[in-house]
């Protein structure tokens, strides 16, 4: 299919290869930008929607099962009320103390201690086993405030198991509300370990649970050196305390990573739990297919640059060639004048000018006297140098723009003189002899003078004169009627088309 004649035009343009070099890889760079750009987004809300979830179930597990313990120790708060408890036997006692007490794995022990801190209920056994725990700080801490509801512990190491757990507990009023003891029982961090590892959040991913003070109870890969310490008063921890529950992403306190943090309270009770995720793990799989998808743009951009700046290139070589070639092709390769076909086409426009401005137009055709002999007496190639003089000496004799020296035959040239009348034409003629009588070529034994034209004259407008062909056979006639003059001279065409009649100006000898 042949493409509108417009369209393919501009496919050949320089112009539209460089635009289209530079505007198509910018789209493909804007679109695929755009692209990745979605791509991370999609990883950030994967990150985040999992992370949030997780911490969902979670906070919930460990929330229900502080609960369930709760239940308990309310329960044998409560139950130490009940009429006879004090006096019922230790077995009896037991049973109606921890009637409600949850027995789950890693749910450890659960005591009831009187106010001095010794072991007054068991919820394992009868006889109660001898404890006192009246120097623990939860113990102490009940003992001083009547209103700290449950209370959990710091990470300690039990004295009965050697196992790490945290201790829950309630304190106990007596009937005047002064202390009388308190209701404890033991949960073990490895129930929070055995959660956690099953979760697998990549290698620098997290989960923390926090005590509202800042006392880490437990963080996956499990590490001695994590529990218990207090990272109260950092940036983040504060942030967890404010808000309660959210997420944000800031570097960690504990290692410098930078993480996405997704955390909230864990129901009512006094503990924070946060799922963190490094961010850098987040951006990975994004990271890896950007790198493939902007190398390969990036490759196809430079491609395209590449490609279009060479087809650019070549598109102006041809031009350059093209025109070159045109140029030759109205360039006379002898005398390096314009050659006929250049003439006809400038002496159309001159034509064409002059008659639409009303302006004279002269044309001298000029043409070597006794040329054939010189060749003849000096060879062709001397005949050759000579010619190339003439060509110079006419080319010398013109000095305006507009005005035209080509070589239109063998040994004839033409001089087109736009906005010139027959007495410019003339002047123009007279220095054209004048060049012409300069001109020698000492090495073939041609001295000044050696060489002469004859020049016919014709100067337009002329009335009658319809065609640039009149003129031109004007000109010829009046160049025909210096020859018969004698040679070495020049005529001009009368202005009146009728009979040739010559002016008689004979210029030069
Ligand atoms: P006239 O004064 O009547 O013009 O005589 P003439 O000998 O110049 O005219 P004629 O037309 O008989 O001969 C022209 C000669 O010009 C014929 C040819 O040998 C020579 N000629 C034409 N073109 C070239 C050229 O390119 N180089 C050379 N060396 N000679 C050329
Ligand atoms: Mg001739
Ligand atoms: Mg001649």
């Amino acid at each position: 299919m042949a493409l509108p004649p417009r369209l393919a035009r501009r496919l050949r343009s320089t112009r539209t290869w460089i635009a289209l070099g530079v505007l198509a890889p910018a789209g493909m760079l804007a679109l695929s930008g755009v692209m990745l750009l979605d791509l991370r987004r999609d990883a950030w809300d994967k990150a985040d929607q999992t992370s949030r979830n997780l911490l969902q179930v979670i906070e919930r597990d460990i929330a229900r099962n502080v609960e369930i313990i709760d239940l308990g120790l309310r329960a044998a708060v409560d139950n130490l009320k009940v009429p006879g408890v004090a006096e019922a036997t230790p077995a009896l006692r037991r049973l109606i103390l921890f009637d409600r007490a949850a027995t789950a794995r890693d749910m450890g022990d659960m005591f009831v201690l009187d106010e001095n801190g010794d072991g007054v209920a068991d919820a394992a056994q009868v006889p109660v086993r001898k404890v006192n725990y009246a120097d623990r700080a939860y113990f102490q801490v009940h003992k001083a405030r009547a209103d700290l509801g449950l209370h959990i512990s710091a990470p300690l190491v039990s004295r009965l198991t050697g196992a790490r757990t945290i201790v829950l507990s309630r304190r106990i009023d007596k009937a005047d509300g002064s202390f009388g003891g308190i209701a404890l029982a033991t949960l073990r961090l490895s129930y929070f370990r055995r959660m956690f590892d099953q979760i697998a959040l990549g290698r620098d991913g997290a989960i923390n649970l926090y005590e509202r003070d800042g006392t880490r109870v437990m963080r996956p890969p499990y590490d001695e050196a994590d529990i218990g310490v207090n990272i109260a008063g950092t940036e983040n921890f504060d942030r967890f305390v404010r808000e309660r529950a959210g997420t944000f992403v800031n570097r960690s306190v504990r290692d410098g990573i930078e993480r996405h943090y997704a955390f909230t309270q864990v129901g009512e009770w006094p503990l924070l739990i946060n799922v963190a995720l490094s961010t850098r793990e987040i951006e990975a799989e994004w990271r890896a297919k950007a790198l493939v998808i902007g190398t390969i743009v990036l490759v196809l951009c430079g491609l395209t640059v590449l490609l279009s700046l060479l087809y650019g290139r070549d598109l102006r070589r041809r031009a350059a060639l093209e025109a070159e070639l045109a140029r030759l092709s109205r360039t006379d390769p002898l005398t390096g004048l314009p050659n006929r076909r250049h003439f006809e086409q400038a002496f159309e426009d001159a034509w064409t000018t002059a008659r639409r401005a009303g302006r004279p137009l002269a044309l001298l055709v000029v043409d070597a006297d006794h040329f054939k002999s010189c060749n003849d007496r000096h060879g062709h190639a001397v005949g050759d140098e000579v010619l190339k003089g003439l060509a110079r000496g006419l080319s010398a004799s013109v000095h305006r723009p507009g005005d035209l020296v080509a070589r239109i035959g063998g040994e004839e040239f033409a001089v087109l003189l736009p906005d010139t009348d027959a007495e410019g034409g003339l002047r123009i003629a007279g220095r054209i002899h004048d060049a012409v009588a300069t001109f020698g070529l000492p090495s073939a034994g041609i001295g000044p003078g050696g060489v002469t034209v004859s020049i016919g004259l014709g100067v337009s407008p002329v009335a009658g004169d319809t065609l640039r062909d009149d003129l031109y056979r004007r000109a010829d006639a009046a160049l025909y009627a210096a020859k018969g003059a004698g040679r070495n001279c020049t005529r001009a065409a009368d202005a009146d088309p009728g009979p040739l009649r010559l002016v008689g100006t004979l210029v030069g000898t």
